[in-house]
């Protein structure tokens, strides 16, 4: 599949500058391949798949051919659609831009005949337009082709799926036997092929195997929501499928921004790309998103166009494209690189019949699926977590945390007990951390388990917390790890204070009554409690200064061993 330059290619400069102001870089390969053929006046049958630049291919040498002093219908491009007719009219104004009083005019069923009259009247050279609608301007006598040099059939094949065969027929036998004629189609099925015996003289076949036909599997799915819904159901998804990397497509500039926002808002990391942003903003953005420096790109069509990212893990049409070609346009940024992708779409009211005609007749499979429940979304959270969970234990990628959890066990939690509170603290991290902003230690949750586990109070979007390179969860893993670092076992540890009881020897109180005591009422681990210096009657006990004042507060008054505690700070010794 060879590219040309569009210099290379035999296109007068008028044509060459405007090529150049669409901002195509290259001809793609099928406007390589025909463009020079199609200028020496010889017919054509030009077959790649959608997408790959038809419009172009044969729009480009049909202005060529157009003399723009002659204020009669030279060119007739025959379209299935009106959305086409209209859309391949705009390409068409684009690409004769430069040629001074050449006029091109869509026709199609629909408008008015009174406006499309006046229109030909005034002498537009290029006519495009669906085959029923032209039959009636010949008929009325408002369209004539008898100066028509070229005539081209674009989507032929959809054309005769359309029905239109017959119209074709006598459009073509109407006009000069000494016309060219180009087809145009992404496949050629057997009654194409009659059509171009019959129409056509020594046409030359220019056939370009398409990355599309062999284009990796998409799975595309629609779901019908209601248009105030979408953002929400938008974000479900996202969750649900734990998706990364994607496009999201609306139609218009308003609706990119609105979006862009909505979802930043939400946590997401969002940018935008549409007609109204600064070429250097463009160029800013779409390097940002290559390399990945944000999850989801909120586009509109034309602003993703230029973009070259193929690797997407999803491309989600947040409103539906103008018609099947955008569609699969679209779609065709995802489950390249022998990847499967994802394409979503979502249908609100009346666009489900603009769906259907689409998937009729840009043979789109697709298929419905209901909008997932919240629990569903819940659980597949839990999905992902459990295989992060897992696959940290398969690899082995974590520091031991023995002394906690000894700690723990000492005290008699089960270890599943202990593993579920974690979980626990885990998954509802935003919410420990809004109750851990008003009062800075949990109630019983050990502090520095709070301190530990505890993501950012910021709304951070739900799946943060188990994202291991969130930058902002680095400060708190550091800012914890001193806290439990081993300290100095000799003397008193630091940060130890030492309190005194006055039970001892005489009480037969035990260094593991003293241990559990203090565990058992302030729900503190046994490791607060440092050395225990037990006296005939009373005894001092070391424990960690954070945790003190609590002690002396739930151990005053309480009975050990029969007998009525009184606990207090010792006094310093020399
Ligand atoms: P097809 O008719 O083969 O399905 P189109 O002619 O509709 O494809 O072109 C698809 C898109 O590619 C259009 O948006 C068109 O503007 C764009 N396009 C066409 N040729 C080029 C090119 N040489 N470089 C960049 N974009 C192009
Ligand atoms: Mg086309």
């Amino acid at each position: 599949m060879e590219k040309r330059l569009f210099a290379e290619l035999g296109l007068s400069p008028e044509s060459l500058k405007a090529v150049d102001k669409m901002g195509f870089e290259e001809a793609s390969p099928i406007q390589s391949a025909t463009i020079p053929v199609a200028l020496t006046g010889r017919d054509l049958i030009g077959q790649s798949s959608t997408g790959s630049g038809k419009t172009a291919a044969f729009a480009l040498p049909a202005i060529e051919k157009t003399d723009p002093h002659l204020r009669a219908v030279q060119v007739l491009i025959l379209c299935p659609t009106r959305e086409l007719a209209v859309q391949v009219a705009e390409e068409v104004a684009k690409l004769s831009f430069f040629k001074r009083g050449l006029h091109a005019v869509p026709i199609f069923g629909g408008q008015s005949y009174e406006r499309q009259y006046r229109a030909l009247a005034a002498g537009a050279q290029i006519v495009i337009g669906t085959p029923g609608r032209v039959m009636d301007h010949m008929e009325r006598g408002t369209l004539k082709l008898d100066k028509l040099r070229v005539a081209i059939l674009d989507e032929a094949d959809r054309m005769l799926d359309m029905g239109f065969r017959d119209d074709i027929d006598r459009i073509l036998s109407a006009s000069p036997k000494e016309r060219q004629t180009l087809f145009f189609s992404a496949t050629m099925p057997r009654e194409i092929q009659q059509l171009i015996n019959k129409h056509s003289k020594d046409p030359e076949l220019i056939k370009i195997e398409s990355v599309a036909q062999n284009a990796p599997q998409v799975d595309q799915v629609y779901y019908e929501v209601e248009r105030r819904s979408k953002i929400e159901v938008l974000t479900r998804l996202i969750d649900l499928n734990d998706f990364r990397y994607g496009i999201i497509f609306c139609s218009t500039k308003i609706m990119v921004d609105e979006l862009d926002e909505h979802l930043h808002s939400r946590g997401y990391a969002t940018d935008r790309l549409h007609g109204d942003i600064t070429q250097m903003q463009r160029t800013r953005v779409m390097e940002k998103f290559r390399r990945r420096g944000f999850e989801f790109l909120v586009a509109t069509d034309v602003a993703a166009r230029g973009l070259d990212v193929d690797d997407l893990e999803v491309v989600f049409n947040y409103d539906l494209p103008n018609d099947g070609e955008d569609y699969t346009h679209r779609i065709g940024r995802t489950g390249r690189a022998g990847k499967s992708g994802r394409a979503i779409t979502f249908v609100a009211g009346r666009e489900l019949y603009k769906l259907q005609s689409m998937v009729r007749y840009a043979k789109i499979k697709i298929r419905r699926e209901n909008v997932p429940s919240l629990d569903q979304v819940e659980e597949a959270r839990e999905n992902v977590f459990f295989e992060k969970l897992r696959s940290t234990l398969d690899a082995g990628e974590f520091f031991k945390q023995d002394r906690m959890i000894d700690r723990l066990l000492e005290q008699g939690y089960p270890s599943t007990d202990i593993a579920s509170a974690l979980i626990h603290l885990l998954i509802n991290g935003d919410k420990s951390a809004e109750k851990s902003f008003a009062a800075p230690v949990a109630k019983d949750v050990p502090s520095f388990v709070a301190a530990k586990m505890t993501p950012p109070a910021a709304p951070a979007r739900a799946k943060d917390w188990s994202d291991e390179d969130a930058p902002r969860a680095v400060p708190q893993r550091q800012r914890t790890k001193k806290k439990y670092d081993a300290p100095a076992r000799t003397g008193r540890e630091a940060g130890m204070v030492q309190l005194q009881m006055n039970v001892g020897r005489k009480h037969l109180v035990t260094p593991a009554d003293v241990v559990g005591k203090i565990a058992g009422v302030t729900r503190l681990p046994g490791n607060v409690v440092g050395a225990i210096d037990i006296h005939e009657n009373h005894l001092f006990v070391d424990v960690a200064q954070d945790s003190a004042e609590l002690v002396l507060e739930k151990l005053n008054g309480i009975r050990i061993k029969g007998e009525l505690l009184k606990v207090t700070k010792a006094e310093p010794q020399g």
